[in-house]
């Protein structure tokens, strides 16, 4: 079977169509038959076998949310989630389908059935599921038979951990052996979808970087070249903006803290308006659009080219991404405090959800 291979290779699976109708049909299966065994249960200890049973249960859970997208698979764009209501017809499930993005436009690398990462979950799939957990989880996946709770531990300290559902956690609880646990260390997305750049290539190359990208200054007689030297190296893309993506997106310069010690420059231009003027990126966050809305005062669109030089000794202390976050979440972002550069990568995460019988 091709998925071991791929697994092997991506440490991403994929996941074929007939495999995810299978899970769905056993999960339902599973729980049909869980439903039936749970009523009374409360307020005793549990036999062997019940015990053998949650565990399976809580396993089989793991296995189809970890695997799925869900149904219907964009189901987290449902808007009437952000009010609360829920479809009885939506399960829900936390696999992603692969998506790349090119000089900021947003396309789907394939539709193919084919091309849902396994073991990598979407972090907007799963904060719709925290706002409203009860009713996905507790309503739509267990038919109300059971008390649940999941999160999301990343192994990144800078970053939060992400709770949700019943409050399961507690030490004194006698019925503790009452309570099934699944640990699975699996990639989370975060915001990284929303990346238009990654510039971080360089950390692939170290001190061996080439520039393969030709850059307009190279060309132009009128500007100073940007081949590298023994000081420093030049890192230079282009990507095209539109003046009505400013609507829609908000563009920001991300970094990571190091970039203070970093010691980089950049310049920014349309190619139709290049310069030399080279601005210290020593901000972890730069608001672009403000330049943008300006530059594109008098056009429909332009492409722009961005030039990062950066200091030899310092190359691991320049982490940086170019980011278009859809403006009715960038509020959000940066009240829940993750406008931040480790939020715009995919990260290691711990998932752990926990089942018990009510
Ligand atoms: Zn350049």
């Amino acid at each position: 079977m091709k998925m071991a291979k791929d697994i092997a290779k991506d440490k991403y699976g994929l996941l074929y169509s007939t495999e995810l109708l299978l899970s769905i049909i056993m999960l339902v299966f599973i729980i049909g038959i869980m439903a039936n065994l749970s009523d009374g249960m409360n307020e005793r200890m549990l036999s062997e076998e019940e015990i053998s049973s949650l565990e399976n249960m809580a396993i089989a859970t793991s296995d189809y949310l970890l695997n799925n997208p869900g149904n219907p698979e964009n189901w987290e764009e449902d808007d009437r989630l952000d009010n609360g209501i829920v479809s009885p017809n939506i399960i829900p499930g936390l696999a992603i389908r692969k998506k790349n993005i090119d000089n900021g436009e947003f396309y789907d690398e394939s539709y193919d059935d084919e091309m849902i990462m396994t073991n990598a979950i979407s972090y907007h799939k799963l904060l719709k599921i925290k706002s409203n957990y009860y009713k996905l989880i507790g309503g739509n996946l267990f038919n109300g038979s059971f008390k649940s709770s999941m999160a999301v531990y990343p192994i990144n300290e800078n970053m939060a951990p992400i709770v949700m559902g019943d409050d399961m956690n507690d030490d004194d609880n006698v019925n503790d052996i009452n309570i099934a646990v699944v640990n699975r260390t699996v990639q989370c997305d975060f915001h990284s979808s929303f990346v238009v750049y990654d510039f971080n290539d360089l950390e692939l190359f170290g001190d061996d970087y080439k520039r393969e990208v030709s850059c307009n200054h190279d060309s132009d007689s009128n500007l100073e070249g940007h081949a590298n030297d023994g000081r420093s190296i030049w890192l230079c893309k282009n990507f095209r903006v539109y003046k009505k993506s400013l609507e829609d997106y908000d563009y920001f310069l991300l970094s990571d803290e190091s970039i203070r010690m970093s010691n980089s420059y950049f310049i920014l231009e349309s190619i139709n308006r290049p310069h030399d003027n080279r601005q210290r990126l020593d901000e972890e966050a730069i608001d672009l659009n403000p330049f943008f809305s300006e530059d594109l005062e008098n056009s429909s669109n332009e492409i722009y080219s961005i030039h990062f030089n950066i200091d030899r000794n310092h190359i691991n202390d320049f982490k940086t991404v170019l980011v278009a976050v859809p403006k009715n979440m960038t509020k959000d972002l940066i009240d829940d405090d993750e406008m931040k550069y480790d939020y715009f990568k995919s990260q290691e995460v711990n998932y752990v959800l926990k089942i018990a019988y009510k």
